[in-house]
């Protein structure tokens, strides 16, 4: 983890602390001397202070990134359940698929969809064994590396 930067990814903003200024890390109740603080945040003694303490309070969200695709996910289910049909489907037809096979098998059959984050947990769920990367074709893509993944 970036220690230049929070958990949500926000820069932490570095100010100037007058040596002696210890104070108490609120987790692990160490004394310690602060070089920076984040404006608003509790003030720990280390990344790994930090990372607990959040995940204490956000018992659900352990993983932050699992978090983003499951409320991004939550804002679109239903396309997202057609494209995980879709995506089974192409698997059982073609034994690996990717992203941009299901983009294309939607274009196809006409299905019209708004692209969003919820593109990113297609695959994320039980019953997908990752097979490699390989170069999206899709244009909005920018030729990212995309999973290509099978039926496990
Ligand atoms: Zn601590």
């Amino acid at each position: 983890m970036d220690d230049s930067l929070d958990l949500f990814g926000m820069p932490i903003q570095a100010v100037p602390i007058r040596s002696g200024d210890t104070r108490e890390c609120p987790e692990c109740r160490r004394p310690f001397l602060p070089y920076k603080r984040a404006e608003g945040r509790q003030v720990f003694c280390g990344t790994e202070c930090r990372v607990r303490a959040w995940k204490r309070d956000n018992p659900d969200g352990a993983d932050l990134k699992a978090r983003g695709k499951t409320l991004a996910a939550d804002r679109n289910p239903e396309m997202l359940q057609t494209f995980r049909r879709l995506a089974r489907e192409l698997a059982l037809e073609a034994g690996e698929v990717c992203i941009d096979d299901v983009r294309a098998r939607a274009e196809l059959l006409g299905i019209r969809y708004e692209s969003g984050n919820w593109i990113g947990s297609v695959f994320s769920e039980p019953g997908w064994q990752f097979v490699r990367y390989r170069r999206a074709t899709h244009a909005s893509a920018h030729a990212r590396p995309v999973g290509v993944w099978r039926l496990s």
